[in-house]
C-alpha cells in the first residue's frame, strides 16, 4: 500500500522537522512555501537549546553553532542590574536563522520531500469538519494529513470549519511585537555579560535587549503592544546614550515582526490536520525557545503519524501528538505565559518597585518562580507589598496560576473524548 500523502503548509521549523522524519520513513511529503528558497529564514541569529534539536535527531553541524551569552537585567529606572548566570555553554548555542532553515530544507530534500517554493497556500480544503488538503494560488491538492507550519498568521488555521474546534485566530492579546536589527560595533568592549535585557525600556511595556558581539551589536525590541517607528527611534537613542554606538550604522535586519506570547492553543489537531510551531503558539518567549519546541513537536508529530500505521489520521489518532506536547512542555509554556500576562498589566514604576525591593531577584529570574524564597524573604515581600495592594493582588493571582500549571499540563486527557477535553479546557482557560 502506498505511504500516506502529507502536505506541509509553510516551511516552518516544526513542519520541516516532521517532513524530514516522515520522508525518511517513505511518506509522500510535499512542502508548500510562499517564498523563494533563498528568501527563507530571519536575517539574524537566535539561541537554540541543543537537547531539543538532539531529541529530534537533527542537530545542526558544529560549524553553524556559536556560543550564546548570559544576560543581565535592568529595571526601567536603571537603578538595579541583575545577572543571570544560568546559560549553559554546552547546551545553549546561537545559530544564524538563514543557515538553520537552509540546513532543514536540505535535510528534507535529501530525505525525499518535494518542495513547491513560491506557492502561497490560501486555505484548507475541507470536507465537513475534516481537512482533506489545501488550496493554493495555483491549484488544489489532496492529502491524508495537512501539517500547518505557516506561522502565527496561518491562513490554513484561519480557514478551518468551526466544527473542527480549533481557534482560527490567535487572541489579539497573545502577541509580542518585535523589531530586530544589527548595528556595527565600532569599539564597545565585550565585557560579560554581553547581553543586557531592559524591562519596560523607555517605560514602554515589554522587554528589549542589547547584545555586544564581535563586530556588531544585536538589538531587539519586544513590546506588548504594536511598535511604531517612534518607539524604535526612542529606544535606539537611549541605547546610544548608554553604549555610544551609531544607530545610523545598521548592517542587518531592521524588520518588524510578531511572536505568539506563549501558551499553545488548546486544540491543534482535527481530522486530517495538525498545527505546529507558531501556528499553534508553541513558544516560550522568555526563554526564546520557539525553535526548540517546534523541533520537539515535529518529532512528536512524526512519531504519532508513524504509530497510526495505515489507519486514517483522525483527531483520535492525532491526539497522541497533543498529549505528548502538553505533558512535556505545558508547564513551562503556561508559566511563561502567566508571567508575561502579569507583566503586561503593570507599569514601569511597578517593575522598579519589584527590582528595588528584591522581589524580582536573580533566583526568580532564573527559575521563573518564587520557590527559592525563604520564609523570611516571603514575609519581607509581604511587608513590602502591603503598601502596594494592586501589586500584591497581581502577584498573588499570578502565583495561584503558576501553582496550577503543572497540574493542568499533566492532566491533559490521555485520549480524545469530547466531554473530558471540555473539562480540561475549563481549567486551561483559567491559567
Ligand atoms: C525578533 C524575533 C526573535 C526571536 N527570537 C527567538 C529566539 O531567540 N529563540 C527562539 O527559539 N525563537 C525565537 N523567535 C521565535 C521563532 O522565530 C519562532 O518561534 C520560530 O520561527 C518558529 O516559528 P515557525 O517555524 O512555526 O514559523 P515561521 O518561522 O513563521 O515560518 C513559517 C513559514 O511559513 C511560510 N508561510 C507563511 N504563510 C504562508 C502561506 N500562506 N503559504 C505558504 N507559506 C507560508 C513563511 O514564509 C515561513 O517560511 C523569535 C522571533 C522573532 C520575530
Amino acid at each position: 500500500m502506498p505511504r500516506k500523502k502529507i502536505i506541509v503548509a509553510g516551511s516552518g521549523h516544526g513542519g520541516l522537522c516532521a517532513a524530514i522524519l516522515l520522508a525518511r520513513e517513505g511518506y509522500n511529503v510535499t512542502v508548500f512555501e510562499e517564498r523563494e528558497k533563498s528568501e527563507l529564514g530571519y536575517d539574524w541569529e537566535d539561541c537554540i537549546y541543543l537537547p531539543e534539536f538532539d531529541f529530534a535527531g537533527l542537530r545542526p553541524p558544529e560549524k553553524m553553532l556559536k556560543p550564546f551569552f548570559n544576560s543581565s537585567y535592568l529595571n526601567p529606572a536603571k537603578t538595579v542590574k541583575l545577572t543571570d548566570d544560568a546559560v549553559s555553554p554546552v547546551r545553549l548555542r546561537s545559530v544564524d536563522r538563514k543557515d538553520l532553515i537552509a540546513f532543514l530544507t536540505d535535510e528534507a530534500e535529501k530525505a525525499g520531500a518535494e518542495f513547491r517554493f513560491s506557492e502561497k497556500v490560501l486555505s484548507a480544503k475541507c470536507s465537513g469538519n475534516k481537512v482533506a488538503g489545501i488550496v493554493t494560488e495555483k491549484g488544489e491538492y489532496e492529502s491524508d494529513l495537512v501539517i500547518d507550519a505557516a506561522g502565527m498568521f496561518s491562513p490554513v488555521r484561519a480557514s478551518l470549519p468551526a466544527g473542527a474546534g480549533i481557534l482560527r485566530d490567535l487572541p489579539e492579546n497573545n502577541v509580542i511585537y518585535t523589531y530586530r536589527a544589527y548595528y556595527r560595533n565600532t569599539g564597545i568592549l565585550m565585557n560579560s555579560p554581553r547581553q543586557t535585557t531592559y524591562f519596560f525600556h523607555c517605560k514602554r511595556p515589554g522587554m528589549d535587549w542589547f547584545i555586544t558581539l564581535d563586530g556588531y551589536i544585536d538589538i531587539l525590541l519586544g513590546g506588548f503592544y504594536p511598535l511604531t517607528q517612534g518607539d524604535v527611534d526612542e529606544a535606539l537613542q537611549d541605547f546610544e546614550n548608554d553604549f555610544s554606538f551609531s544607530k545610523n550604522d545598521r548592517i542587518r535586519g531592521g524588520s518588524f515582526n510578531a511572536i505568539p506570547l506563549g501558551k499553545a492553543i488548546p486544540k491543534f489537531v482535527c481530522d486530517g490536520y495538525a498545527a505546529i510551531g507558531d501556528s499553534a503558539s508553541m513558544v516560550e518567549p522568555m526563554s526564546g525557545s520557539g525553535l526548540g519546541k517546534c523541533m520537539c513537536a515535529g518529532k512528536m508529530l512524526a512519531d504519532t503519524v508513524i504509530s497510526a500505521g495505515d489507519y486514517e489520521l483522525t483527531t483520535e489518532r492525532l491526539w497522541r501528538f497533543e498529549k505528548d506536547y502538553f505533558r512535556s512542555f505545558g508547564r513551562s509554556s503556561f508559566s511563561d505565559y502567566t508571567i508575561m500576562s502579569m507583566l503586561k498589566e503593570l507599569k514601569a514604576e511597578d517593575i522598579d518597585y519589584f527590582f528595588e525591593k528584591g522581589i524580582l531577584n536573580q533566583s526568580v529570574l532564573k527559575s521563573k518562580n518564587f520557590k527559592g524564597f525563604s520564609a523570611w524573604q516571603i514575609i519581607n515581600v509581604g511587608i513590602s507589598l502591603a503598601k502596594k495592594p494592586h501589586l500584591l493582588s497581581a502577584l498573588a493571582f499570578a502565583g495561584l496560576k503558576l501553582s496550577l500549571t503543572e497540574k493542568v499540563a499533566l492532566s491533559f486527557p490521555e485520549r480524545y473524548k469530547e466531554d473530558e477535553f471540555e473539562k480540561w479546557l475549563k481549567i486551561y482557560n483559567r491559567i
